[in-house]
């Protein structure tokens, strides 16, 4: 073990730095229109305005229809009794067309090719039941947890990136984009949603906008109360059923300290209200909102899914072939808050595998390792040896990249610059 050196004087001159950002050739503006039923059915018209922004000329476009993974027998880790999926049609420019739907692939074959920088129309009918155990599409007591419950735009980088769905962390990747929801409910119901125009009292129908997100998750809800505060001008809400009222007061304390800790050191958090729903859920970010399994740390937990909301909801990367971008910056900033890193030390497991490898390639156990705890183990003795807290590190990467994508090599190159490395012999043995 060498001694601590302090940090070189060249730390975090990024005048010779020039970003490369990964850009994305497709765009997308969302029109959704929701019915729910008496029966809890729930009937979608979704109006996608699709963009080419790519040089190619396109002869199909293509989404995640993640609500019907659900529904396929033979995805038995996946599948739900209780979940219904049905694809009423597909139009485009108003006429119906045929298309094909294989797991959570949507493929729209376009007759005429769309040139680059010519943009289409696509109108996708169907109606859905949630799953009462589902993974983030879910019903829960008396609410409905709509994530990835639109047709959600493939991205475009020489060709379309379309991975297939894999339960154990997020696969799917999208890029930021404008929506608009229409919702009618039978009956009264608190709304949660991305956006941050949510009612303040229950309502049965009503309109919501969010602009420049990465998806659009939204809840309907007769069981879960808030608990609200407001730190540096955003309204935070804890929401939870009586099972979980006792949780409460320190989830909303937890949440502020976050929320005020990475206000103050990494930047601006994008949204003027953040929705924190304690229960019986999968951990989980969505712009805007995230969702906490309360029988686990849920301290730790709390701090992690409000990070993803600079290092996913603004920082973007690709799940599926840069997991550990999103989520090893995300553990990075939540121990640096919480000043302890035993999160990660309890989930490494030293067997070696590359932390930047296609989810495809991680065996059983080998993600919560390779993705969660050997980035920010890294880091940490880079920092310490460095004497350095790693959040003017954080901050920089955050204003270099804010709503602009990041892959391996990208994040490599600016590392290098950031810390001013003369090789890359940081990454050796765990970044490929
Ligand atoms: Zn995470």
């Amino acid at each position: 073990m060498s001694e601590p050196v302090t940090a070189p004087a060249n730390t975090g001159d990024l005048s010779q730095f020039t970003p490369h950002p990964i850009v994305n050739g497709s765009k997308a503006v969302y029109d959704l229109d929701l019915q729910m039923d008496e029966q809890s059915q729930f009937t979608v018209k979704a109006i996608i305005d699709v963009t080419n922004t790519s040089a190619d000329h396109w002869d199909q476009l293509m989404f995640y229809m993640i609500p019907n993974v659900f529904t396929l027998p033979d995805e038995h880790y996946i599948y739900r009794k209780d979940a219904q999926f049905i694809l009423n049609n597909v139009l485009i420019n108003g006429n119906k067309t045929s298309y094909t739907l294989d797991q959570d692939s949507l493929a729209v074959p376009l007759k005429d090719y769309l040139a680059p920088s010519a943009h289409t129309k696509v109108e996708v009918n169907y109606t859905f039941t949630l799953p009462e155990k589902g993974i983030r599409f879910a019903r829960t007591g008396q609410s409905y947890d709509l994530a990835q419950w639109y047709p959600m735009l493939a991205t475009y980088e020489n060709g379309w990136n379309k991975q297939p769905y894999i339960l154990a962390i997020e696969s799917y990747h999208t890029d930021f984009s404008d929506f608009t929801l229409h919702y009618k409910l039978p009956g009264k119901y608190r709304v949660i949603s991305t956006s941050d125009l949510d009612p303040v009292e229950s309502v049965s129908g009503g309109v919501l906008k969010a602009e420049h997100v990465k998806e659009f998750m939204v809840s309907f809800t007769k069981d879960l109360n808030p608990v609200r505060q407001i730190v540096d001008n955003t309204e935070i809400k804890v929401w939870a059923g009586t099972e979980d009222k006792p949780h409460m007061e320190n989830a909303l304390k937890t949440a502020a300290g976050a929320l005020h800790f990475f206000n103050q050191n990494i930047g601006t958090y994008p949204h003027k209200q953040l929705d924190v729903i304690l229960g019986d859920r999968l951990s989980m970010e969505y712009p805007g909102i995230v969702t906490i399994y309360s029988k686990e740390d849920i301290k730790h937990v709390i701090v992690h899914e409000i990070a993803h909301q600079w290092f996913y909801g603004v920082v973007s990367s690709d799940p599926f072939h840069d997991g550990w971008l999103d989520e090893g910056m995300t553990e990075l900033a939540t121990s640096l808050y919480m000043q302890d890193y035993s999160y990660s030390e309890s989930l490494y497991k030293p067997y070696k595998q590359y932390s930047n490898l296609p989810l495809s390639d991680y065996q059983n156990g080998e993600i919560g390792t390779s993705l969660y705890a050997q980035p920010p183990l890294k880091f940490r003795e880079l920092l310490e040896h460095r004497k350095d807290d790693g959040t003017d590190f954080l901050q920089a990467y955050y204003k270099t990249y804010q709503y602009k994508q990041v892959d391996t090599k990208e994040f490599v190159d600016f590392v290098k610059a950031y810390f001013g490395m003369e090789d890359q012999s940081f990454f050796d043995g765990w970044i490929k």
